[in-house]
């Protein structure tokens, strides 16, 4: 029994002390892998480095924090540990701000972050920890690069990207906002060509739509999450045909209006469709496309009313015999995905503006009788997208320029390519591709002179396998990548029972689903035979305040620290999963940690006064025992208790467990209430019964309020021991 049991609830110094006991008996350490035991590898999401940990993180890891020691206090194996990802925009503009290289001012903040993060308690396995910018780390996305560019699922390619004037930079698609602005700056976005590096999400679209049905029928994705990813996909069901050129070649074009084949009125093509090329042979289309393609045209140009529409002056023989006019937009991407559609406007009110633009007949109905049937078909508007940004503060591409080999990529043995690390950029441009040092090289294939690919990863594809370093023992983290996919860890820890993220981070999981079925097929990861890296996943909502999200700029924001500082971590843990269910946003105000705060500062004080009683109390004092049926009932509201919060812990309800928890609370002090109508004073028989339920109470706090209930279980007469105070009704004994 440590000094701080005494008195009243302390909980800085409660706080302190759990920690430095937690940190002597290195009580988090991943377990050595042990096949017979039941074990979990539980990801929590991954924090930009972004300088702060704000009440959101708070709310993220506080969720998953219980979930794992949950499963730890059931004596199961736990791997809960997390990586920085310390690449990208973020912080590089903090760097830039601060005047400094992005590497120092990562450091600084991830120290900074982990401080927080240890203060509040969570049970990371910290030696497993790591930032995705140490180049031990970033060579698995150089060796990632290389192996699905071997397999053709990374191949570099011409196209419209969009483009923030202002950072001077490309943006993945969930970067631009919906007005068509930059997530970063805020200024418009314009599209433009440039030769850019893609992941070939396309492959694996149609399998990542199938698997869903399978992750629903599992039971452990929620439909936040489950939801996401059919967004993603975007998929879209209806028919395709193919359709004659006067020249007696055909296409295929698709349309979602089966039933209306018949009404077509004109065929529209994606710039970026391969044949988009062909139909546009005339130079003055060419031209036209040309400029499309190159940025004539800003991304909020997006409505039907004022997007390019591109006509080629060739026409395709339609479903009901007519000839009609073939079109070239981007409209059909942001629909149906880089396709050729069909034109109905009397189905399809987007159609239906295109062709009042093009002066088309409106709305004919057509005669169906004539109409042959399409196909069955499926479109997804989810893509390729471009994984090369022209920042330094990324992972260099493991590719070279060589005047006579062309493009020549780096060997595997040569990984890392490091990147320069005394950089300090300005927010314009690319410094990286203005050092000499760093751009000459010699070719891999010939020896001659060659210069380095300037491009950066886009921080984005960090994310294809940030999910996969915690499962390495720190010890075989600097082993190559072949070796180390191939460790005994990785089987016995993947798939990850369960995700913990924000309800954002469904295109990160998407494109992790997707590169998981890649390596299966590639082979490192073809153990996981249905390609799919969670089992479970859990996406919450975000904490807001008075209806809105914070931000410095309406001064709402919630300071975590502030709050540490008033009422210690176990309060800010317990207020933040009281205040709302997961998957609901978490509108934020001072109730839930007041609420929080009490109840804590209640059960100290009430246990410690029954443990005094219990030392005081003398068998001559002892009434006629009149109350044996209320211990009796006191026994079923703690069995009851706990089998309702076990429930709520296996589905992450952590709102209720914790609600369960204080109703036990009250239903402890009502039976001595009753006790005390019904007797002078406690027996030792009764004190005994308080005692017995106080132990059941702290026990299920102990997911939640770690620091006070492991501390509250010690001065009940338990031994310290292992990860975790056991869950009520299991005894194991852990290695200390
Ligand atoms: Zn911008
Ligand atoms: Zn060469």
């Amino acid at each position: 029994m440590s000094e701080g049991t005494t008195g009243r609830y302390e909980p800085h110094s409660v706080e302190a002390s759990r920690q430095a006991a937690w940190s002597e008996r290195d009580a988090f350490r991943t377990p050595p892998l042990n096949e017979d035991q039941t074990h979990l590898y539980i990801k929590p999401s991954a924090p930009f480095t972004s300088g702060n940990v704000h009440i959101g993180h708070v709310r993220s890891y506080s969720i998953g924090d219980a979930y794992a020691r949950y499963r730890r206090a059931r004596g199961e194996d736990v791997l809960f540990a997390f990586g920085f990802d310390a690449f990208g925009l973020p912080a590089e503009l903090g760097a830039i701000a601060g005047g400094e290289p992005p590497s120092v001012w990562v450091d600084r903040c991830a120290t900074h972050m982990k401080g927080q993060l240890l203060r509040l308690g969570f049970s990371f396995d910290w030696e497993r920890s790591f930032l995705s910018s140490d180049a031990v780390m970033y060579r698995w996305s150089q060796w990632l690069f290389l192996t699905l560019y071997e397999a053709g699922l990374v191949y570099r390619g011409s196209g419209t990207v969009d483009w923030c004037d202002h950072c001077q930079t490309t943006l993945a698609s969930i970067q631009v906002e919906a007005g068509g602005t930059c997530w970063r700056c805020h200024n418009p976005v314009r599209l433009v060509e440039l030769p850019q590096w893609y992941f070939r999400v396309s492959a694996y679209v149609e399998e990542n739509d199938r698997r869903l049905a399978e992750r629903e029928a599992g039971g452990a994705w929620d439909k936040v999450a489950l939801d996401s990813q059919q967004e993603v996909l975007g998929r879209v069901d209806g028919v395709e045909l193919d359709l004659r050129a006067p020249d007696g070649s055909t296409v295929t074009a698709f349309t979602p209006h089966a039933e209306a084949l018949a009404a077509a009125s004109f065929v529209v093509l994606s710039p970026r469709h391969p044949d988009a090329e062909a139909w546009a042979a005339e130079p003055a289309v060419a031209e036209q496309l040309e400029q499309l393609r190159s940025g004539g045209w800003e991304r909020s140009a997006r409505d039907a009313e004022s997007i390019p529409l591109l006509d080629t002056g060739r026409t395709l023989e339609g479903p009901a015999g007519t000839f009609l006019p073939v079109l070239i937009s981007p409209v059909v991407d942001a629909r149906f995905g880089p396709t050729i559609a069909l034109g109905v406007p009397s189905q399809d009110r987007t159609d239906e503006v295109l062709a009042a633009r093009l002066g088309l007949p409106g709305a004919e109905e057509g005669d169906a009788s004539t109409a042959p049937a399409g196909r069955p078909a499926v479109r997804y508007k989810a893509s390729d997208w471009v994984i090369s940004r022209q920042r330094s503060w990324g992972t260099p591409i493991p590719i070279v320029y060589c005047e006579s080999c062309g493009t020549v990529p780096v060997g595997r043995e040569q990984l890392p390519v490091l990147l320069p690390l005394d950089i300090t950029p300005t927010g314009t441009g690319n410094p990286l591709a203005e050092l000499e040092e760093f751009v000459r090289t010699e070719c891999p294939a010939c020896g001659g002179p060659a210069r380095r690919e300037t491009d950066t990863l886009d921080c984005h594809f960090d994310a294809l396998w940030l999910w996969l370093p915690a499962c390495v023992p720190p010890e075989s983290r600097e082993e190559p990548i072949e070796q180390i996919l191939a460790l005994a860890d990785l089987r016995h820890w993947l798939p990850s029972e369960r995700l913990v993220a924000g309800s954002d981070s469904g295109n990160f999981v998407f494109d992790q689903r997707t590169v998981t079925k890649a390596l299966r097929d590639i082979g490192p990861l073809a153990f996981l035979t249905d390609g799919e890296p969670f089992a479970g996943c859990l996406f919450h909502e975000m904490v807001i305040r008075d209806g809105r999200k914070m931000s410095k700029h309406l001064g709402n924001v919630v300071d975590p620290d502030e709050l540490l500082e008033r009422y210690g971590a176990d309060t800010v843990r317990l207020a933040v999963l009281y205040a709302a269910r997961p998957q609901r946003s978490l509108n934020w105000s001072d109730s839930a940690i007041l609420r929080c705060h009490r109840f804590l500062n209640q059960v100290w004080d009430y246990e410690h006064g029954k443990l005094a009683l219990a030392g005081s109390a003398s068998e001559s004092q002892v009434p006629a025992d009149t109350s044996e049926h209320l211990r009796l009932k006191l026994a079923q509201w703690c069995e009851a208790a706990v089998e309702r919060t076990t429930a709520d812990m296996e589905s992450l309800e952590m709102h209720s467990a914790v609600r369960n928890v204080m109703r036990l609370f009250d239903r402890i002090k009502d039976f001595e209430k009753r006790v005390l109508a019904r007797e002078l004073s406690l027996s030792p028989a009764n004190i005994e019964a308080l005692l017995a339920a106080l132990s059941v109470l702290v026990q299920m706090l102990g997911p939640f309020a770690p620091h006070v209930a492991e501390e509250l279980w010690l001065a009940l007469g338990h031994e310290e021991g292992g990860a975790q105070t056991p869950w009520p009704g299991v005894s194991f004994k852990v290695p200390a």
